[in-house]
């Protein structure tokens, strides 16, 4: 998935322009920047390929998270549903708030069941947030028929399955608030930076004040500008901006791309019997920046992991016990071991995460391997991994 393969002109170009300035940042500054609004053009830019009214661009995808949340309300002790296979900007965007997350089970699409979603919704519940890890998405649409039943916010992180779609709209845009990552391993890259889309005018304009010491960003003078809310200063920068807007041009070639790559591995490793593949929900469509697929059990996938590392094969990844994007990795999580004290309201309601059944999320994840799709691959290199992954596999079976 990674928008750094493709670093390149179009990116030096947008820098320079910032740099003939000097004008690193996204606000004021008027007759110093030439007219050059880097974060201003990506944002717009942005909302429009994502097809929704408003977009705010951040300094990562978990401030985000964080400032979806706060504009979105989410506060001291609500409960936000979120799943135990994710990257840990779930939980931290959760916990800066003094809200609490809660974690559930995933299902065969890797992201959040829809029944354990429904088990574990109590009347502080405020939200829930699907991640549509690797490249493919939630159920959205049974995920929307529960937020709607009881009244909660769909907040989509989006961060691994960017240009991805569900009943035919851009993931990200189908539930209240969206969010992305331009980290430096992502689809597309800004170095670093996160981007919010909504359609409520409301969330924009507090996710707005929020990311930006709570600025009410009205007038030319930024010194007397009023303060509604609290905020603080998740704020992107020109530089990076800049990076994203370039990136953001080259977006639907890197999809198609990863397409015609992940085809080749499907169609080799579904000649592997033994071998089945992640779920994607009807109406959904996959960014194709990896590959999932199921081994028939623990054993043989830890094996097959093992033998796609001795044959060379790089980037496949084995979440369950090798990586820190499931609850097996997150001892620190488990044990809430903070630097300080941490809200009262966190101490009192989290789940006892050591003693939860998540027999079912490790069903699913013990038999989960990933590959990575690069780029960068030429149709006859990929070919040739496709070869050797079948192999590997083959032996391990
Ligand atoms: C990368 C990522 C994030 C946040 O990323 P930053 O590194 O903070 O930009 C959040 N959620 C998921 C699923 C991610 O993969």
């Amino acid at each position: 998935m990674p928008g750094f393969e493709f670093f390149g002109a179009e990116e030096r170009k947008q820098v320079n322009e910032v740099l003939e300035t000097g004008i690193l940042m996204r606000y004021g500054f008027d007759t110093l920047r030439n007219n050059h609004w880097k974060a201003k053009e990506f944002e717009a830019a942005f909302a429009e390929r994502m097809q929704s009214r408003h977009c705010q661009m951040v300094s990562s995808g978990t401030a985000a998270l964080t400032v979806a949340l706060a504009a979105a309300g989410v506060g001291a002790g609500d409960e936000v549903i979120m799943p135990t296979f994710t990257f840990v900007a779930s939980f931290e965007s959760i916990m800066i708030l003094g809200a609490v997350p809660v974690l559930v089970d995933i299902d065969d699409t890797l992201t959040l069941d829809p029944e354990a979603v429904r088990a574990a919704i109590t009347s502080r519940t405020k939200c829930v947030m699907p991640v549509h890890m690797c490249g493919s998405m939630a159920d959205l649409a049974a995920l929307r028929n529960i937020c709607d039943q009881h009244d909660l916010l769909l907040l989509e992180d989006a961060c691994q399955a960017i240009g991805g779609t569900f009943e035919g709209k851009p993931l990200g845009s189908y539930g209240d608030l969206g969010c992305f990552s331009f980290d430096f391993v992502k689809t597309i890259t800004a170095g670093e930076g996160g981007a919010v889309i909504t359609n409520f005018d409301a969330y924009a304009a507090n996710a707005d004040q929020y990311q930006d010491h709570g600025h009410d960003h009205s007038g030319n003078d930024r010194g007397a500008e009023r303060h509604p809310h609290l905020g603080y200063n998740f704020r992107i920068s020109e530089l990076h901006a800049a990076v994203g807007l370039a990136q953001l041009e080259k977006l639907d070639g890197i999809l198609r791309t990863q397409k015609r790559n992940y085809s080749i591995l499907r169609e080799a490793l579904s000649e592997i019997d033994g071998v089945t593949f992640r779920r994607v929900p009807e109406g959904g469509v996959e960014n194709y920046s990896f590959i999932n697929f199921f081994l028939p059990s623990e054993e043989v996938a830890q094996r097959a992991h093992k033998s796609l590392t001795e044959a060379g094969v790089d980037a496949c990844f084995y979440w369950y016990t090798n990586n820190w994007h499931y609850i097996n990795g997150w001892e620190h999580l488990r044990n809430l071991k903070s630097l300080g004290n941490l809200p009262a309201e966190i101490k009192a309601q989290m789940q006892n995460l050591n003693q939860t059944d998540f027999s079912k999320s490790d069903h699913w994840m013990g038999r989960t391997i990933s590959s990575l799709v690069k780029i960068g691959w030429s149709e006859a290199e990929v070919r040739d991994r496709a070869g050797k992954m079948k192999q590997a596999i083959e032996k391990a079976l």
